[in-house]
Order: C-alpha cells, then structure tokens, then sequence
C-alpha cells in the first residue's frame, strides 16, 4: 500500500467496504461467480494498484440474468412500501459507511474527498426520495365516454433493468438508478465503468447486506463486470426491458441503436457541452465562482462541467481578468488532501485526449491564455495531473463543438441582446446544462423560455455543474433526452397500464360505434 494511501486510511476504508486483494465482480447478493480476466483498479492519486477484479464471462452472465428474472417475479409481488422501507435500510447503511466509500471514491477515481462524500451523499438523498415515492406509484383516473364505465392507469413493475455507468460518478448513477427501480419493483443489474471496479463491487457489498438481513432473495442486486463487451451482453438481451447507460455519446449511439434493434427501451445520459451566459447585468463574484468550480471541479470531469463562457463585450475584459486571477490561486494535487482544488484525470488516455484539445484549440486560431500543462515530479508520479487552462476561441471551432472530458475552459464574447448569447450557447450538439448570470428579469425569463435554452438543464445565476436528486436529471439532443433520479423520473422504470371497466349490463363501443348482433 503507497504512503497516501496509509496517511489517508485507505486500508481501513476498503476494509470495511468488504474489499480483497482479488475481489469477484460477478455477484447476484450474496453469491459471488466470476471466472473471467482480471482487471486491476490502479488510483490516479498516485499510480498504486489497489486492488484486483474477476470480470464476468458469458456463462456467469447467464447465472446473473437466470437468478436476476427469477427473482423478479417474486419481488414485485412485494407491496411497494415494503420496497421503500429496504431503500430506507440501504440509505442508513449509506450513512453508515459514507466515509469509507467516499473515500474509495476519491482513491479509485481521483475526485477530491469532499467531492467523494458529496457523491455517497447524493445515494443517501436518493434513497430518502424513493422511500417517500413507494407511497406514491400513481396513476391518474380518466372520465369514461361510455356510461356505467370506470377508467384509470397505473404503473405496473417492468422487470430487469440494466445498468451501465461512466467512471466519473462511480457510486451515485447506479444509486439514482436503482433506487428507483427498487421501489418500482425491478430487480437490477448493474455494469460499473472498468476504470472504476471497486467502487462497484464495494456497493453491491452493501446492499447485499441489507437484503440478507431481510432474507430476501438473491438477485434483487446485481453486478457484473467488465469492459463494453460485457455491457453489449445486455443491450443485446431481450430479458432486459430497460437499459439505463451513462457516459459518452459514442457509447450511446451504439447502446440506443442496440435496444432498439429489440424494441427495449434505453435512458440515456450522455455528454454535455455547457454554458453559463454572462450578461452585462451580471453579479461578477458570483460569475467567477460558478464558473471556476464549473470548469475545474471534478478536474473538469463532470458531465455538467462548464466548458464555454459566453460573455457580453461589454462585461468580457472584466470577467476574464477575474477568472485568471482566480486560476493562479488553484492548487492542484493529491485529492484526498481537503487543501487541493483539482485532483487528477482518471488515467493518461485522458491526460492525452487534454493535450490534443489545447494543440487543437491554437491550430484552429484560438489563443490560450491560461497555458495548462502536464505535471511531474513529487506527488505527480501518477502521470494523471494537468493544470486547468483557458483558451480564448470561437463556437464554430470543432474542438469547441466537442466534449473533452478536462479542464479546459472556452472564452466566447457575445454582442448585442441575450439572443444572440443564446444562439451561441445552443449552437452545440449536446443539450445537457446551461445557465445564465444575470440581474435582469428580462434576460433570465427569456433565457428560461421556450425559445431560450435548449437544455434539460437551465439555471439563473447558478452555474452548470451538480444538481439535486428533487429534480428529473438529463439533457436534451445527443444528450439523450434522458430523466433520471427526481420528479416524475420514476415512470420510466414501470410499464403503464389503462383500465376500462363496464359495471352495466350492455357493451357499448368506444367512438359510438355500432355492432348489433
Ligand atoms: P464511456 O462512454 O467510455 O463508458 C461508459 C460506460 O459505457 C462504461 O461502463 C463502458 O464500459 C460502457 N460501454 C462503452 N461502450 C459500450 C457498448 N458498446 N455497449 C455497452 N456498454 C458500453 O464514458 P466514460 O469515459 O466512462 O464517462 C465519461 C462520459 O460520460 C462523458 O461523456 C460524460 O459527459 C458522460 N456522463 C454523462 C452523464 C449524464 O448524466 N449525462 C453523467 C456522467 C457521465
């Protein structure tokens, strides 16, 4: 074990999340079968091999689904309260353990440890959602046009649903996603990200627990492990109603065609390429603040990451004077010490894929201004550290059109009325987050309008990154279009069913039809 890893008691926390040296990465609760290649979990932090997974073969998949489609019958007999008040077990032993599986967070995929928390913390507020919702699973009642008929919906369990995960939020997706599928009476299986293992195999450890204290069966919860292949085993499968993937637009152009090659219906929430306008009538302190965390929390690996600026002529030397002061007090390093702003990428693919992006941005006649950079020596050994930088560029640039998962940040000036601002800000394929910092009624509204922004996710005078669990979570586009976690999110998880029914003794037909016998 490296010396961060002893000074931050990294050995204690994967102790009590139930982590091995060799670990089995196909798990229906409690019964664990993995027979494939082995994958090693290396931390960016520092480079150290932490610990190793069994992945999942063809043959143990077949034992997850076989378990998983048995267990489902049984399940969503379950009354749904019952269902929240296991949820509401599993958010407890959340709370319980949120400091060692924030840190396993932080360790296994470099986010700072406040970050880590934040994310178990996210599970804990899912949970408390869906416990409150397995009251609430309803269906509206409709007046018949038949006399002497009742009519009305509800929402019935859908099955299994698969779950595929981006490494970026290691623990809370696959939470957003079960959560709710629990209570709505699916059984789960769940492909972590491959850069990414432990943290999968440390929560099915925990909700295993709980359903063994229940005595409920295996395969309530399930894990499998591995790289696409792996995840291609249940896009392709028909006993997988449902698909949820998370992660990059590549990967869901291939997933949705998949699924829908079958008829399954997939949640997908892919990429972004968020904006925060900022309008002459901005509050300048709060612009900087949201759009630095924006840009390099996470070390700008979040889906909702603010990659562009689009700022008012007016207001452009102003803002980009504060926001370059504020990038010379960032510190970078070791992300499980509270003093560092930004922690690593999670490897050096993409510490390449960020290098590209900074050539790319000055070929196609951008101009950096804050110059970025690779760093080594003591406390970089891992080769994963970058300094977050900013490129003054246009929205046409194809660069600026892609989504790099890092920290780099685009400068884009706007003149004239917000319109235009909006214009910019749409001008992406992606639809995810957007915001706007303004003091002007009039600006905001039309922002939020419409004909404003194009997103799933609009905000005045927040920026573009996190979001709470209240409220349905997606974008728009090549986004998606997917909602997961708050609102009416939920439906998405259960199949819907209209019910007529005659309590007279005659058969009318619908639309007045006649059909005497
Ligand atoms: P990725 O697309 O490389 O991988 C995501 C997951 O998909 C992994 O588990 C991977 O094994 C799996 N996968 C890849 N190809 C597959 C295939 N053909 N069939 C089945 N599964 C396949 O993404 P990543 O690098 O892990 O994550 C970063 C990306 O995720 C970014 O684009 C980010 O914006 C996006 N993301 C989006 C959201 C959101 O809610 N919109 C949240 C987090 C991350």
């Amino acid at each position: 074990m490296s010396k961060i890893a002893t000074d931050f008691g990294i050995h204690d926390a994967l102790k009590a999340l139930g982590i091995k040296d060799v670990n089995e990465g196909t798990s229906t609760g409690s019964n664990h079968f993995s027979s494939g290649d082995i994958i090693s979990s290396y931390s960016p932090v520092d480079g150290s091999l932490i610990a190793k997974v069994k992945t999942t073969t063809k043959e143990d998949y077949e034992k997850v689904m076989s378990t998983a489609t048995t267990t489902f019958k049984e399940w969503r007999t379950k009354p749904a309260p019952l269902r929240g008040e296991i949820v509401r077990q599993f958010g407890d032993k959340l709370r319980e353990l949120k400091e060692p599986l924030g840190k396993l967070v932080s360790y296994e995929m470099g986010k700072s440890y406040q970050e880590g928390l934040g994310e178990v913390q996210e599970m804990i507020d899912i949970c408390d959602f869906a416990v409150g919702l397995s009251r609430q699973l309803h269906g509206l009642t409709m007046h018949s046009e038949r006399p002497g008929h009742r009519m009305y919906e509800q929402y019935h369990s859908l099955g299994v649903v698969g779950i595929i995960s981006a490494f970026n939020f290691p623990v809370a997706v696959w939470a957003w996603n079960t959560a709710l599928a629990w209570i709505c009476g699916d059984v789960c299986v769940w492909k972590p990200s491959e850069k990414t293992p432990l943290c999968g195999i440390a929560c099915q450890n925990i909700a295993a627990a709980v359903m063994k204290a229940n005595n409920l069966p295996e395969g309530i919860s399930c894990l499998i492990n591995g790289d696409y292949k792996i995840g291609e085993l249940m896009t392709h499968d028909k006993r997988i109603p449902l698909v949820s993937a998370t992660g990059s637009i590549r990967m869901g152009k291939i997933v949705a065609q998949a699924v829908a090659a079958r008829l399954g219906k997939s949640l997908l929430e892919l990429g972004g390429n968020n904006a925060i306008i900022v309008t002459p009538d901005a509050d300048l302190k709060m612009t900087v603040i949201g759009a630095v965390f924006g840009a390099v929390g996470t070390a700008g690996q979040r889906c909702t990451s603010t990659r562009r600026l689009i700022i008012h002529e007016s207001m452009y030397y102003k803002v980009k004077e504060a926001v370059v002061a504020a990038y010379k007090q960032l510190r970078i390093g070791n992300p499980l010490d509270e003093n560092n702003h930004v922690g690593p990428l999670i490897d050096t693919d993409a510490v390449a894929q960020y290098k590209m992006a900074l050539e790319k941005v000055v070929k196609e006649g951008g101009k950096l201004i804050v110059e970025g950079g690779v760093l080594d020596g003591a406390g970089y050994e891992s080769g994963c550290y970058v300094k977050p930088a900013i490129a003054e560029a246009k929205n046409d640039f194809e660069i600026v059109q892609h989504e790099t998962f890092a920290p780099v940040l685009y400068l884009l000036k706007y003149s004239g009325d917000v319109e235009n601002a909006i214009a910019i800000q749409n001008g992406v394929v992606q639809g995810l987050s957007s915001a706007i910092m303004t003091n002007n009624l009039r600006e905001a509204e039309h922002f939020l309008s419409a004909w404003g922004s194009d997103c799933g996710i609009a905000n005045v005078n927040i920026g573009t990154s996190g979001a709470e669990i209240g409220g349905a979570f997606g974008g728009e586009k090549e986004t998606g279009g997917g909602r997961e976690s708050g609102s009416d999110a939920w439906k998405v998880y259960m199949r819907r069913q209209t019910n007529t029914i005659n309590y007279t003794t005659e058969l009318p037909l619908a639309q007045g039809i006649k059909f005497d016998l």
